[in-house]
C-alpha cells in the first residue's frame, strides 16, 4: 500500500513519502500556498509534484474536527475538503490520520473507498449556477416527481431554486414578444412544499446567507437515496446550531416524500421556533433565458390550515390539471397544548410553532409531503392526499425504500474496481436514471424522459430523441420501464399522424420535442445570448426523432420477445414511422432516393447557405436509418406469425406496393460520399468551405457553441464544415460497426478499407462537442477504431460532464440524462464490450487500464447474465441455459456450469 501524507500548515501543505525503491527515506515537499489564487490552483500543485508516482491513498495528518467528513482543512483562512477534492484530483480514497490509526490503515483505506462510492458530497456554500448546478445533482424523486436539493429554508433565488416538477405535468402559456404570441409548454414548476425553517427568540426566520452560515455539507447516499444536509449555522447575534435536515422521496407510495430536520442549539438556550410553508407563488424561473416569458404556470384554488396539516390546491392554467400539496408536521415538541399558529398571504401557507430549546440537545421534527394530481388521481385530490400522509413518515419511508434500492443495486449496477471516481459517477447516473423513471410509478403515469430529467427546466422539460441514448440502459436492466416508456409514444401515435398529415406526409412524424400531447413543441426563434437577439430556429427538422423511437421499440422487442407489446403496439408504431420515411423519399434522375428539408443531429446546420427552403438533403445518419429500418421491417416480417403481420399492416393501411417500395428506398436511398470514402454529412457537405477553427480558438477560447459565435458576427455555421456534434457517423453509435457496413453495402456503397478511421479523423476535426452527447458518440467510434486511449479520454469528460458541469452553467437547468444513460451504455457495449445486435448476447471486453474489474448483469431474451470482467477472465453466468458468443466463438451457458474463460 503506497500512500502519501499531507500535513496543513498555516499557508502551506507539507506533503511526505517514500519515494520508489527506497524504503525509509521519507521524502518531505513544501507546497506554499498563493491565498489570491483559486484553491483549486493550490491544489493541482500537489498533482504536478506527485505525478508520475502511483499512491493507493493519502492521508491527512492534521484535519479539523467535523462529524460529516474526517478531511476538511483550513489554509489560508479558507477551508476546504482536501479529501473529496484529492480523491476528485488523484483518484484515491483519502483518509485522516487519526481515523487511520484508530481503525488501522488498511480499514480505514478501505471504509473511504466505499464510502467514496456510494456517495455524492459537496462541502460549503457555493453561489449562482454552482449552487443551481449542485441542487440539480442532489436531487431526489422517483420517477412521478423530482424534487431538486436545495436547501430546505431557500426561496427561489439568484443562488437557490428549490424546483418540484411531476412527470408530464405541462402547461402552455402564451407570452407577447416584440408583437407576436409566443407559446411555450413547459414541464411545471410546483409549488415547494418543502420548506422549513426556525428562528431563535423570536427574531427573523433563519434565511440562506452567506452571513448566517460558518459550513455546509450535503451528502446524497447513493444507496438508500436519502439526501443529507449539514449546516453549522452561526447567527449575527451569536447563536450558534447545527441543523441537519434529511429528505428522502418515496419509492413505492411514490406521491409521498419525507423530511427530518434536526436543531440543535451550540451555544444557548432559548425559545426555537420552526417555520414550514407550501409556498404556490413560486413561478417557472430556472433558466435565464426563459425569464421573458410568463412562467406562473397555475392558480392557487385553495389553501386550508388545520393544526399541523398544511393542504394548497391548485390548477394548472390551460392544461387544466389539478393538484393538491399536503404536508403534516409532527414532532416530540408539537404537544397537545402546543398552538400551531397559521398565516396565508399570496398563496404562501405558513405554520410556526415554538418551543424551549436547551444547549446541545437535539429537537427533531418531521415534514411529510404528499402530492397528487388529477393526471393519475381520480376523485378528490385532497382526500387522496390526507390518506398518503397518514402514515408518511420518514424512517418508515427508508426501510421501505430498501427493497427498492436493493434491487437497482443487485439487478443494475455496474462495478468497476480500480477507478473510484467511474465508480461513484456510473452509480450517480444510475440513481438519476431511477430518479427520472421508476418501474414502479411509472406504470401509473403517461409520460417518458425528458432531456432534463425531473431535475429543472432547460429545454422546457419536453421529451427528445435522448430517449435513444437512456432507453437502453433500461431496456437492458427492467424492461418493463422500457416497455412503459414507449407506451408515452404509443400514445401520441395518432398526434404524430396529425403531424405529418399537416405537412403532406403519410404515416407518424414524431415531433422533435415532444410534451403533453405530441404536438410539435419546439420554438421557432431561439434565444442567441452571444447577440442578444432571436435567430430563426429550424430543430423541427430533425425528423430523425422517428428513427430513435423505432430504434428502441425494435431494441425492447429485440432484448425481450415481448411479442404481445409488438403485435398491440410496437409494430404499429414501426410502420406508420416507416410509412412516413417512404412519403418523403423521392426518386431522383439517377435512380436513388433522396430525402430533402430535415436536420441531421448536428444543429449547426439547418439549411443550406443562402437556400429559399429550409433544411438539408439526405443527411447521411438519416438515410442510413431509414435503410435500417426497412431491411429490420422486413426481417421482422420474415419472423412473425402472418396472421399477426397481416392484421397490423392492413391496420396502417399497407399493401405490397408499400413493402416493395421500402425494398427499393432501403436499396436506393442517396448518400454523398467523396472519392476518399468520406461519408458527407448531407448531399453537397463537400462544397462548404472548412472553418477556421485556430482562428475562432484564439479569438474566443471556447468555440463549442461557435454557431452562436458565428451568429453574432453575423455570419451563419450553415456555410462551414463544423459539427456541434456527431451526426455522419451517428449510426454506429446506435448499432454494431458490421449492421452499419451492411447498411451500406444494401445501398450500394463500396467502402474503401479503413474508412471508419478516415471518417473519424475528418470528423473529429469539423466538431466542436458543442452538445454533451458528442462525447460518447466518439468514444464509442473510437473504440471500434481500436483507438483505445482516445475513446477513454472522450468517456471521461462525458462521464464528469454534469458533476463538473463542463458547460459552465448548464446542470443548473437540469442534468443531462442522455449523457447519463449513455455513459453507463458505453460501460456495457464499449469497454464491457457486450452488445446486443444479434439473435445472441456477443462479448469482447476492451477494459480500459486501470478497471481491474468490471461486473454488471443484463436482462436478454428472458435470460438474467452476469458478467463479471477482468484484463485476465471472462465469467458469466445466466439463470437459465443460454448461448453466448465470445470474441467470435460460441459458448452454451447453464445456471449450474457458469462460463469461465482465461483472456
Ligand atoms: C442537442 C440535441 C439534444 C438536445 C436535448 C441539444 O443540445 O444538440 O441532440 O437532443 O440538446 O438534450
Amino acid at each position: 500500500m503506497r500512500t502519501f501524507s499531507v500535513r496543513v500548515l498555516d499557508d502551506a501543505f507539507e506533503l511526505s513519502y517514500v519515494p520508489n525503491g527506497k524504503t525509509n527515506a521519507t521524502k518531505t515537499i513544501t507546497i506554499v500556498c498563493d491565498p489570491d489564487v483559486p484553491i483549486g490552483e493550490n491544489l493541482e500543485k500537489i498533482r504536478e509534484k506527485l505525478a508520475g508516482i502511483d499512491f493507493d491513498a493519502a492521508l491527512i495528518e492534521n484535519p479539523l474536527e467535523y462529524d460529516f467528513s474526517d478531511t476538511i482543512i483550513g489554509v489560508n483562512h479558507q477551508r476546504i475538503d482536501m479529501g473529496l477534492a484529492l480523491s476528485n484530483m488523484l483518484n484515491i480514497p483519502v483518509v485522516s490520520q487519526e481515523t487511520a490509526n484508530r481503525n488501522g490503515l488498511a480499514e480505514a483505506i478501505e471504509n473511504k473507498r466505499q464510502y467514496n462510492q456510494w456517495h455524492l458530497d459537496y462541502y460549503g456554500e457555493y453561489a449562482a449556477k454552482r449552487n443551481y448546478g449542485q441542487e440539480a445533482m442532489l436531487t431526489i424523486g422517483n420517477g412521478y416527481y423530482g424534487l431538486r436539493g436545495a436547501y430546505l429554508a431557500a426561496n427561489a433565488d439568484v443562488d437557490n431554486y428549490p424546483g418540484m416538477y411531476v412527470a408530464g405535468l405541462y402547461n402552455q402559456l402564451t407570452t407577447k414578444i416584440n408583437g407576436r404570441d409566443v407559446v411555450n409548454e413547459d414541464l411545471v414548476n410546483l409549488p415547494n412544499a418543502q420548506y422549513l425553517s426556525f428562528s431563535i427568540d423570536h427574531q427573523e426566520p433563519f434565511s440562506v446567507k452567506k452571513e448566517n452560515i460558518s459550513d455546509i455539507y450535503r451528502s446524497l447516499d447513493l444507496h438508500t437515496g436519502v439526501l443529507t444536509t449539514t449546516m453549522l449555522v452561526s447567527l449575527p447575534t451569536g447563536h450558534l446550531l447545527k441543523i441537519c435536515a434529511q429528505r428522502v422521496a418515496d419509492m413505492n407510495q411514490w406521491h409521498r416524500f419525507a423530511i427530518r430536520y434536526e436543531i440543535t442549539p451550540m451555544n444557548f438556550e432559548g425559545t426555537v421556533t420552526v417555520f414550514s410553508r407550501i409556498d404556490g407563488s413560486v413561478t417557472n424561473a430556472n433558466v435565464d433565458r426563459y425569464k421573458s416569458f410568463d412562467g406562473r404556470h397555475f392558480d392557487v384554488t385553495e389553501t386550508t390550515i388545520n393544526g399541523s396539516d398544511a393542504m394548497l390546491s391548485g390548477q394548472t392554467k390551460t392544461s387544466k390539471v389539478a393538484f393538491s400539496i399536503g404536508s403534516r408536521l409532527s414532532s416530540q415538541e408539537i404537544t397537545p397544548s402546543t398552538k400551531i399558529n397559521e398565516s396565508v398571504t399570496d398563496d404562501v401557507l405558513e405554520q410556526n410553532f415554538s418551543f424551549q430549546a436547551q444547549t446541545g440537545t437535539t429537537y427533531v421534527i418531521e415534514k411529510a409531503v404528499a402530492i397528487n394530481t388529477s393526471l393519475e388521481t381520480k376523485g378528490d385530490l385532497n382526500n387522496a392526499v390526507t390518506s398518503e400522509l397518514d402514515d408518511a413518515n420518514f424512517s418508515g419511508i427508508v426501510q421501505q425504500n430498501a427493497s427498492f434500492w436493493n434491487e437497482v443495486w443487485q439487478g443494475s449496477d455496474i462495478q468497476i474496481d480500480g477507478d473510484l471516481t467511474a465508480q461513484k459517477l456510473t452509480r450517480v447516473n444510475i440513481y438519476h436514471l431511477f430518479v427520472s423513471a421508476s418501474p414502479i410509478s411509472n406504470p401509473h403515469l403517461d409520460a417518458s424522459v425528458g432531456a432534463r430529467g425531473l431535475h429543472g427546466e432547460a429545454y422546457r422539460g419536453h421529451v427528445f430523441w435522448d430517449e435513444l441514448f437512456i432507453l437502453p440502459y433500461y431496456t437492458l436492466h427492467t424492461p418493463s420501464l422500457t416497455r412503459q416508456l414507449l407506451m408515452y409514444r404509443y400514445k401520441r401515435l395518432d398526434a404524430a399522424k396529425q403531424n405529418a398529415a399537416a405537412e403532406h406526409y403519410d404515416g407518424a412524424m414524431y415531433p422533435w420535442q415532444s410534451a403533453q400531447f405530441g404536438d410539435e413543441q419546439s420554438q421557432l426563434l431561439h434565444f442567441n445570448p452571444d447577440s442578444g437577439k432571436f435567430d430563426p430556429d429550424n430543430s423541427r427538422l430533425q425528423r430523425h426523432v422517428s428513427l430513435a423511437i423505432a430504434y428502441n421499440v425494435w431494441l425492447y422487442y429485440h432484448s425481450t420477445n415481448d411479442t404481445e407489446f409488438m403485435t398491440k403496439y410496437g409494430l404499429e408504431m414501426l410502420l406508420e414511422i416507416a410509412h412516413f420515411w417512404s412519403s418523403k423519399a423521392v426518386k431522383n434522375d439517377n435512380g436513388r432516393y433522396d430525402i430533402k428539408n430535415v436536420m441531421g443531429p448536428d444543429e449547426f446546420h439547418e439549411n443550406y447557405p443562402n437556400a429559399d427552403e429550409p433544411g438539408l438533403t439526405d443527411n447521411a445518419y438519416t438515410n442510413i436509418m431509414v435503410s435500417w429500418l426497412f431491411t429490420t421491417l422486413a426481417n421482422i416480417h420474415k419472423a412473425m406469425p402472418a396472421k399477426d403481420w397481416s392484421t397490423i399492416t392492413t391496420k396502417v393501411g399497407l399493401n405490397d406496393d408499400d413493402f416493395n417500395r421500402f425494398d427499393d428506398i432501403a436499396h436506393h436511398l442517396a448518400l454523398d460520399i467523396n472519392k476518399d470514402g468520406i461519408i458527407g454529412q448531407f448531399a453537397g457537405y463537400f462544397k462548404l468551405p472548412t472553418l477556421d477553427f485556430e482562428k475562432y480558438r484564439k479569438k474566443y477560447g471556447n468555440i463549442s457553441r461557435v454557431d452562436r459565435l458565428l451568429k453574432a458576427e453575423g455570419k451563419s455555421p450553415d456555410s462551414y464544415q463544423v459539427a456541434k456534434q456527431a451526426d455522419a457517423l451517428m449510426a454506429y453509435y446506435n448499432l454494431s460497426f458490421n449492421t452499419i457496413d451492411n447498411v451500406l453495402k444494401t445501398l450500394g456503397y463500396k467502402m474503401p478499407s479503413e474508412y471508419l478511421t478516415k471518417n473519424i479523423e475528418y470528423y473529429l476535426a469539423r466538431t466542436t462537442h458543442g452538445s454533451t452527447l458528442s462525447r460518447i458518440v466518439y468514444s464509442e467510434l473510437s473504440l471500434i477504431d481500436g483507438n483505445m486511449d482516445q475513446s477513454f479520454a472522450f468517456f471521461n469528460t462525458a462521464l464528469r460532464s454534469d458533476y463538473y458541469d463542463i458547460q459552465g452553467g448548464t446542470t443548473a437547468e437540469g442534468i443531462h440524462l442522455g449523457v447519463m444513460g449513455a455513459v453507463l451504455m458505453l460501460e456495457l457495449r464499449n469497454y464491457g464490450g457486450v452488445n446486443e445486435f444479434e439473435s445472441e448476447l456477443a462479448v469482447d471486453p476492451h477494459l480500459p487500464e486501470d478497471w481491474h474489474r468490471l461486473a454488471f448483469s443484463e436482462r436478454f431474451k428472458g435470460v438474467l447474465y452476469k458478467f463479471d470482467l477482468t484484463h485476465t477472465s471472462i465469467h458469466v453466468t445466466v439463470d437459465k441455459p443460454a448461448k453466448l458468443t465470445v470474441r467470435g466463438q460460441e459458448f452454451s451457458v447453464t445456471p449450474d456450469k457458469p462460463l469461465q474463460l482465461k483472456n
